[in-house]
């Protein structure tokens, strides 16, 4: 398991897709998945550098939500854009988090990552529910480095 390629079937990746299609009915809040080989610096700190580099502050809320994985680093992250941040606590996303690294460490990244994406909905639906008129602010395609 080194290559991204490798890291999901084309199919497995429409399920992602799928899921935050499904999330993003529960909130405003818009969430992408980067998945990459590697990084050399802590997880959180290229998820911050990922999200600036996809835009994903160009929401009007400014609740995008990032979930960062690299594949042979065996590193993972889960950053919000500043609107979630100035709601909740600290220790928001964790609970997000454990739910993934409990299937990553068995190797089912699928379902790790479909967990996380639904969780990440429920967490966001508190502060920011879905709106009528909702669009849709960012891709839910997977963005691969
Ligand atoms: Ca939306
Ligand atoms: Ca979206």
């Amino acid at each position: 398991m080194s290559k991204v390629e490798d890291f999901l079937t084309a199919e497995e990746e429409q399920e992602i897709v799928a899921a935050i299609g499904k999330a993003e009915k529960n909130t405003s809040g818009e969430i992408r998945v980067h998945i990459e080989k590697e990084t050399s610096i802590a997880a959180i700190d290229r998820a911050v550098e990922v999200f600036q580099q996809l835009n994903m502050e160009n929401t009007q809320e400014r609740n995008g939500v990032i979930i960062y994985v690299a594949v042979k680093s065996h590193k993972f992250a889960i950053y919000g854009d500043k609107g979630i941040n100035e709601k909740v606590n600290d220790d928001f996303w964790n609970c997000t988090k454990d739910a993934m690294a409990n299937h990553f460490k068995e190797g089912n990244f699928k379902q790790g990552l479909i967990d996380g994406i639904l969780h990440a909905g429920e967490q966001l639906k508190k502060y920011f529910p879905y709106q009528d008129n909702d669009t849709d602010e960012l891709t839910n395609e997977i963005s691969k480095g």
